[in-house]
């Protein structure tokens, strides 16, 4: 089979290299000269809106797929038209825009956040005193990693034009700044005869808006509830593909952060510690072929590579990891990589121990100390950690 793919980035690369196992041929359409994902098929340097390139893209695929959900909608449709797109237009439809979302998990019963639709600086002064602070102002459309949301923090109206300001006086939403014990995300995957199956909850930190660090969570108390909400997701949407939704747990409940209609950055660490990887879930899925089982058969992580790629030499040193680093450009706040770690069964602690000498070397101490107090303070620790002489 042959997939076209929306974007070439590093999920588009993962996507491919999934589908080049499984005996696929792609081509892989961007704006972006040197994306990073263009060497693994046909690739064609053009913009989302440009016909000529949406045509070159579709010629001759069994079915397209995207890896984010920024790229147009009108593209998508286009391609519509002509071949199989999936996940379908409509999830993207719901996920490009924060209140469509929010109404949609209303709609099928999941809980979300108190939130209310801004238009304009009149209308947040209106809702902030309705939700009180501190609070989140989101744009609608166009976030990701943090980008296009501020904290408010007080109610001075000079404090919210500058809010305003900062997210560039566009439709947006006003959401309650939830005190959350954990975030949460699952992935889930259905293919085209409805069958379903569903990762292992993944635990997640992040930092000024962007994932640091996932803990693949197989046996978590909450899986069931989260399972249930991504099936109602999954059923509605007539959802082929792979899926993420994002949770904020708050005394036991879910609520609802954002949906993402792709393969996801919490679930990356899926490609050495579940037995079928989300990515090549996703292509078996958009193909029609039957999924791959989901299990964690050990202890897996992910941390994420923001910036720039740490040494290589040392990231071989510490036990159970594997650096992915997606040849990017490497630039502040830029995610060029992730590291997976595995470990045994039986040696949770341990594992903890080398996931935070991991953050520890990509930049990430504060998480670092707060899922290993005292870090790299024991001689195996040490050893660990131990940068190459
Ligand atoms: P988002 O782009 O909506 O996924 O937001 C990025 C990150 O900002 C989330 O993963 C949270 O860590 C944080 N965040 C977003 N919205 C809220 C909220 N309403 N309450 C608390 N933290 C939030």
């Amino acid at each position: 089979m042959r997939v076209g793919l929306l974007g070439a980035g590093q999920l588009a690369g993962m996507l491919a290299d999934a589908g080049i196992a499984l005996g696929m041929t792609h081509t892989l359409l961007s704006p972006v000269p040197d994306s990073c994902a263009a060497p693994r098929g046909d690739f064609v340097c053009g913009d989302f809106d440009d016909v000529q390139a949406l045509a070159r893209l579709t010629d001759g695929v069994d079915v397209v797929t995207y890896e984010f959900e920024n790229v147009p909608l009108a593209a998508v449709e286009w391609c519509a038209d002509r071949v199989p797109v999936r996940p379908s237009a409509a999830a993207l439809r719901v996920a490009q825009d924060r209140l469509s979302e929010k109404r949609f998990f209303q709609h099928l019963g999941i809980p979300v956040p108190a939130y209310t639709a801004v238009n304009s600086l009149d209308e947040l002064h209106q809702a902030v005193n309705r939700h009180g602070v501190p609070a989140v102002l989101k744009t609608r459309t166009f976030g990701y990693d943090g980008k296009g949301q501020v904290v408010v923090r007080d109610t001075a109206p000079q404090s919210l034009s500058v809010a305003w300001d900062t997210i560039g006086r566009v439709p947006a939403i006003l959401e309650e700044l939830v005190s959350f014990q954990r975030e949460l995300s699952v992935i889930a995957v259905r293919a085209i005869d409805g069958s379903q199956a569903f990762y292992p909850l993944n635990e997640n930190w992040h930092r000024e808006g962007i994932l640091r660090l996932t803990v693949g969570r197989a046996g978590d108390p909450r899986q069931g509830l989260a399972e249930e909400y991504a099936r109602r997701l999954l059923a509605d949407l007539d959802y082929v593909g792979t899926l993420a939704l994002e949770l904020f747990e708050v005394n036991g409940r879910l609520l609802a952060n954002e949906l993402a209609p792709r393969v996801h950055n919490s679930g990356h660490w899926t490609i050495e510690g579940a037995t079928t990887s989300q990515f090549e879930n996703h292509m078996r899925a958009i193909c029609g072929l039957p999924l791959g089982p989901t299990g964690q058969p050990r202890p897996a992580a992910m941390v994420n590579l923001v910036g720039s790629v740490p040494d290589r030499e040392f990231v071989r040193r510490i036990p159970g990891a594997v650096l992915h680093a997606y040849g990017k450009s490497e630039s502040p706040g830029r995610k060029v990589g992730h590291i997976t770690l595995v470990g045994d069964e039986d040696e949770q602690d341990r594992f903890m121990a080398r996931i935070a000498c991991a953050l520890r070397h990509a930049g990430e101490a504060g998480i670092a100390d707060a899922i290993d107090p005292g870090g790299a303070d024991t001689p195996d620790r040490v050893a660990e950690a131990a940068p190459p002489d």
